[in-house]
């Protein structure tokens, strides 16, 4: 089983930035602000070639100090060697970035196009691909479009135009896009750039004067992905660019996939360029329901190798709904704890580690209407029954569990929210009680809850 663990982290620590990111994450709480700030903050991940993740601290001492006071941490984040040692090596000072190859491009013709490829290379994040993007009915439409599109590019939709909320998987779309377009044609020229990785490109090129080679490089592409067109908003002079660069390409019918927060018709960007994006097919990404979140966890936790009962991934998947990069945040934090700790994966454990995760429903707006009505929904009564006095089992229970929620989420006094059940506040006090007794050992009852919380929130 450990050795397991171990293999699975080292194939999924690839990603050196963003295991960085949740190392730094996980450590900033447990410990103090001013020792983050002096030790760790100083260190970034340098991009390599290989496999192995590099580091580039300041001098030895930081060095030093991340491997005496984090080791054990580290190792939850980080790949291991066969030793069984941290899989990292360190520069010392400021390195010059190296870039991540992930695979060279097609040999072109030409010495000059050669040497651009060299300049322009292809980067994907490796784990972005279709296989690993679980599919549900929010996501199912452009999963389809962007299939189709990989298998064939500037035949199907052009542009494709893919938008929707932050961590609901665009980019990586984008990425298995182009995963699928390597592989399965090898030889179209294929591109696959950020917007402000545009933007940063150009500018490097108008101050070496080397313009006309980026233009020549990105009209020369059969196929071109850009993330995040938002971007270009308010960039005037890099939105010109772009569009040229669009309507060359669109105009020798080479495939464009762009990504966006909003859909064209809401960006502030000229007509013509919304006008153009408009053309093929915009398709929508939309946030998972529960049970594609379930199967998203699922997916996560196996990736990790961790072990997730069935009734804890609908607990952590009814908390956590906006947003699949913190359902990946979750598995990591249940990753970690689970390894330091030893400890077996509950409800009760996944409540204490990722409670800061959980989307709370605000105190200010809920009133008691809502929470009826949500109780009723849940427990399947009347909200008449609630309010009245039958003592029936099923209605006392739900009754109780909406007295429990009112004095949690209303921000009011008990007698204040006894007279709102026409009760008193002793009334109140005692079904609180009763409620909390409960809870400690009725998971059902404490998932019931959690969805009345989510529908009041709602
Ligand atoms: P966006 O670009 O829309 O902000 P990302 O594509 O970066 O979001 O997705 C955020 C994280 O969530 C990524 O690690 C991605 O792999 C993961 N993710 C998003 N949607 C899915 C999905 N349907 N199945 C599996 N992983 C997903
Ligand atoms: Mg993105």
């Amino acid at each position: 089983m450990e050795e397991n663990v171990h293999n699975v982290t080292t194939t999924l620590t690839c990603d050196a930035h963003s295991s960085w990111q949740q190392f730094l994450d996980y450590v900033r709480g447990r410990c103090s602000q001013t020792a983050f700030e002096n030790w760790l903050a100083p260190i970034t991940v340098v991009e390599t070639a290989s496999q192995e993740i590099c580091l580039s601290v300041p001098n030895i001492f930081v060095k030093a100090y991340l491997l005496d006071n984090y080791k054990q941490e580290l190792a939850l984040f980080f790949p291991l060697d066969t030793q069984g040692e941290l899989a990292i090596t360190f520069v010392i000072g400021q390195p010059k970035e190296r870039v991540a190859v992930v695979a060279p491009a097609r040999p072109s013709p030409t010495q000059q196009v050669a040497e651009e490829d060299l300049e322009f290379q292809l980067k994907l994040n490796q784990f972005y691909s279709f296989d690993n993007f679980i599919e549900g009915p929010s996501n199912q439409f452009v999963k389809s479009a962007a299939l189709g599109i990989a298998a064939k590019p500037s035949r199907s939709y052009n542009p494709l135009f893919i938008h929707g909320g932050v961590g609901l998987g665009k980019t990586h779309l984008l990425h298995a896009i182009g995963h699928y377009i390597k592989q399965h044609h090898k030889k179209l020229r294929i591109q696959c750039i950020t917007t402000e990785g545009f933007i940063n490109d150009l500018v490097d090129c108008l101050r070496n004067k080397s313009v006309d080679k980026m233009k020549r490089f990105y009209r020369s592409l059969d196929v071109l992905l850009v993330d995040d067109i938002q971007f270009l908003q308010n960039r005037l002079n890099f939105e010109e660019e772009f569009c040229n660069t669009f309507e060359s390409l669109i105009n020798q019918n080479k495939q464009i996939v762009i990504t966006s927060d909003k859909p064209p018709g809401q960006l502030k960007l000229s007509e013509r360029i919304v006008a153009r994006m408009e053309w093929g097919l915009v398709a929508h990404v939309g946030a998972p329901d529960l049970e594609t979140r379930v199967a998203i966890l699922q997916h996560k936790a196996e990736q990790k190798g961790l072990v997730l009962p069935n009734h804890v991934a609908f607990f952590i998947a009814e908390n956590i709904y906006a947003n699949v990069r913190q359902l990946e945040g979750a598995i990591n934090r249940l990753t970690a704890h689970c390894r330091l700790l030893d400890q077996q994966i509950t409800e009760e454990l996944a409540e204490k580690t990722l409670s800061e995760l959980f989307q709370l429903v605000p105190k200010q707006k809920v009133s008691v209407e809502h929470i009826l009505k949500a109780v009723a929904s849940v427990f399947q009564v009347r909200v008449n029954d609630l309010r009245g006095t039958c003592r029936t089992k099923d209605i006392a229970l739900a009754r109780q569990v909406a007295m429990y929620l009112a004095k949690e989420l209303i921000n009011d006094s008990l007698i204040m929210i006894g007279a709102a059940f026409g009760k008193t506040h002793s009334t109140i006090l005692h079904a609180c009680k009763t409620i909390e007794n409960k809870i400690k050992n009725e998971e059902s009852l404490r998932r019931q809850i959690a969805l009345c919380r989510r529908s009041i929130g709602n």
